[in-house]
């Protein structure tokens, strides 16, 4: 989809950063094949060249499988190949046809990260084929999001993220405003969280990559009145800055998230979460707990959840956050799965 870094990626890019630093703490060796201007901090990165592909979730269920004459990702996998020997596993976090379609061809095992429901049949198809010749070699982030698949029962559910506590500050006492992060994208629905925030009239801090540049101008013109502040795409610290002063962060996707790493994030600030009660959030959130859970596209949903959220102790959040949703708890998930798939 994109380079490291860029955004494009979503919230695997956060996933594979947080991963590779919890596996190397604990004495693992991780290289990370990703596209030339790949950027992950301090964590090693073998870049590799080539042209992007269109992103599956812009497209339909029907959809047929189509690379570029020069695809970066079929080169990624090129360089897997060649350089397999040298480790004792591979994890692939492409939702994509090709990786599915390569595994019986590699020697190592290959564990498959599905970050996305069910999109495209042809896709569903290949990682069904991989669940059956290549047992619990799937791992999803949710059981809703495997409910998606019609294999569901052959996923195993491994978490989406984990978050390093000590990179986000808790805040006990916030202001008025709202937040809403992630791409900006249709299916993420952020015209709801702005129409919530123009009948409450609390402002909205917006965080996030602008993938498509026509829905977001769309949004402001249909919107010109609501109380929104777009801040751009933010590094993590400066992302937890702005968020953690907020008095409640809204998520609002149409379609079934299959884990939403910006929950976790907000949580780790001390920020309850109001999201609609489909897909990933609603095994993160607890509702009336850490946030809560409204009737799906419901705008109305989300008004009363905003006149509710001073019944949230926040350090409900942060506690949630430093325990079931830590770097070291999903690191421990993911060692043990890598441990099985290796034998
Ligand atoms: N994000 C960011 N800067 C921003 C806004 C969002 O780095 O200004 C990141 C955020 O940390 C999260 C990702 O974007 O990791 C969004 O991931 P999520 O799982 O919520 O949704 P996805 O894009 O994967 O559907």
């Amino acid at each position: 989809m994109g380079a490291l870094g860029s955004g494009l990626g979503g919230g695997v890019e956060l996933t594979i950063a947080n991963l590779a630093r919890e596996l190397r703490s604990r004495g693992h060796i991780i290289d990370i094949i990703a596209p030339s201007g790949s950027e992950l901090g301090d964590l090693s990165i073998i870049p590799i060249p080539g042209e992007f592909q269109l992103t599956a979730q812009t497209q339909e269920l029907a959809a047929s499988i189509v690379m570029p004459g020069n695809p970066v990702l079929g080169n990624m996998w090129a360089k897997a190949r060649e350089v397999q020997q040298d480790y004792d596993i591979i994890f692939n976090t492409a939702f994509d046809w090709l990786p599915f379609y390569l595994t019986p061809f590699f020697d190592r095992p290959i564990a498959h990260f599905v970050s996305m429901g069910s999109q495209i049949a042809a896709i569903d198809l290949a990682i069904n084929q991989v669940a059956i010749d290549f047992p619990g070699t799937i791992g999803v982030c949710t059981r809703t999001q495997a409910l998606t698949f019609s294999f569901a029962d052959l996923c195993c559910v491994v978490g989406g993220s984990g978050v390093d506590p000590a990179v986000y500050e808790y805040c006990e006492t916030p202001g008025d405003a709202l937040a809403w992060l992630g791409r900006i994208s249709p299916e993420k629905a952020l015209e709801d969280a702005v129409a919530a925030a123009e009948r409450t009239g609390m402002k909205l801090k917006i965080m996030g990559k602008i993938q498509d540049p026509d829905y977001w101008v769309q949004i402001q013109r249909d919107y010109p009145y609501a109380p929104i502040e777009y801040l751009g795409f933010l590094p993590t610290d400066e992302l937890q800055k702005s968020l953690r002063t907020c008095k409640g962060m809204l998520m609002t996707p149409r379609w079934v998230e299959a884990f939403g790493n910006v929950a976790i994030e907000a949580l780790a600030c001390g920020v309850p979460v109001i999201a609609y009660r489909r897909g990933g959030p609603t095994e993160i959130i607890t509702d009336g707990k850490t946030g809560f859970l409204v009737e799906p596209d419901s705008v109305d949903g989300l008004v009363k959840a905003i006149g509710r959220l001073g019944e949230i102790d926040r350090f409900d959040c942060r506690y949630a956050a430093e325990t079931v949703f830590s770097q070291s708890a999903w690191g421990n998930g993911i060692e043990s799965w890598f441990y099985r798939l290796i034998g």
